[in-house]
């Protein structure tokens, strides 16, 4: 691995493995993880005013207002620990969050290098999303059929209770989709127009077996 810094996006739709080629992006290239999706579930989980406020609209599949995630962004990013490069998981969304993610990293003469986008057929998200799920402690996901804990129900790591995130209900998801249509799958065209996209086929394959194209990916200019 080369010591290029990469300020990374993770694209596609939900169900189609962010999550999980993230944490292996992070570890393979010391970056850290930003999920806007686990830090609105901090959010509502702590209590918090913001958490509040998304809790419902997280519920039903629409997309929590571009100033509150655009903020949240924002802040992380300027921390230590995301100068040196990040991996954006769940962010942008919108055309909107994408031009602003621009003008606050072009305030600090950066850029976004990477933009993969892993592509999963419909009909597998569906299966993927249905069986999903996440450690109630540290938040490791799991599948019940692809990706199942040692012992049912129970996290393989930590060893906490394993729970379905509430979103991952039959109609919540069908929701999710088509906000996925309507208002991100726009960006493949706003990143591709900027020559920094790349795609991952993640149809019918293992982590691992995305993670090799991943590398590959990021691996290039
Ligand atoms: P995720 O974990 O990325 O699937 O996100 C879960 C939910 O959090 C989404 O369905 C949205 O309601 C909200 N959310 C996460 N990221 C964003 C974002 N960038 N913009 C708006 N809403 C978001």
């Amino acid at each position: 691995m080369t010591e290029t810094q990469r300020n990374v996006i993770l694209l596609g739709a939900p169900g189609a493995g962010k999550g999980t080629q993230a944490v292996r992006i992070a570890a393979g290239y010391a970056v850290p993880h930003i999920s806007t999706g686990e830090m609105l579930r901090a959010a509502v989980a702590a209590g918090t005013e913001m958490g509040k406020a998304a809790q419902k609209i997280m519920e039903s599949g629409a997309l929590v207002p571009d100033e509150v995630v655009i903020g949240v962004v924002r802040d992380r990013l300027a921390q230590a620990d995301a100068q040196k490069g990040f991996l954006l998981d769940g962010f942008p969304r919108t055309i909107e969050q994408a031009e602003r993610l621009d003008a606050m990293l072009a305030d600090g003469g950066r850029l976004v290098t990477h933009v993969i986008l892993i592509d999963v057929p419909e009909d597998e998200l569906v299966e993927r999303l249905a069986g999903r799920r996440m450690c109630t402690s540290c938040g490791k996901g799991y599948h019940v059929v692809f990706d199942p804990p040692q012992s049912d129900g129970v996290c393989d790591v930590c060893g906490a209770e394993l729970h379905q995130r509430s979103d991952d209900n039959e109609a919540t998801v069908r929701s999710r989709l088509e906000v996925y249509r309507a208002q991100t799958e726009p960006l493949v065209g706003y990143y591709e127009h900027r020559g920094v996209l790349k795609t991952a086929d993640g149809g019918g394959r293992t982590p691992d077996e995305v993670f090799v194209c991943v590398e590959q990916l990021l691996e290039g200019d």
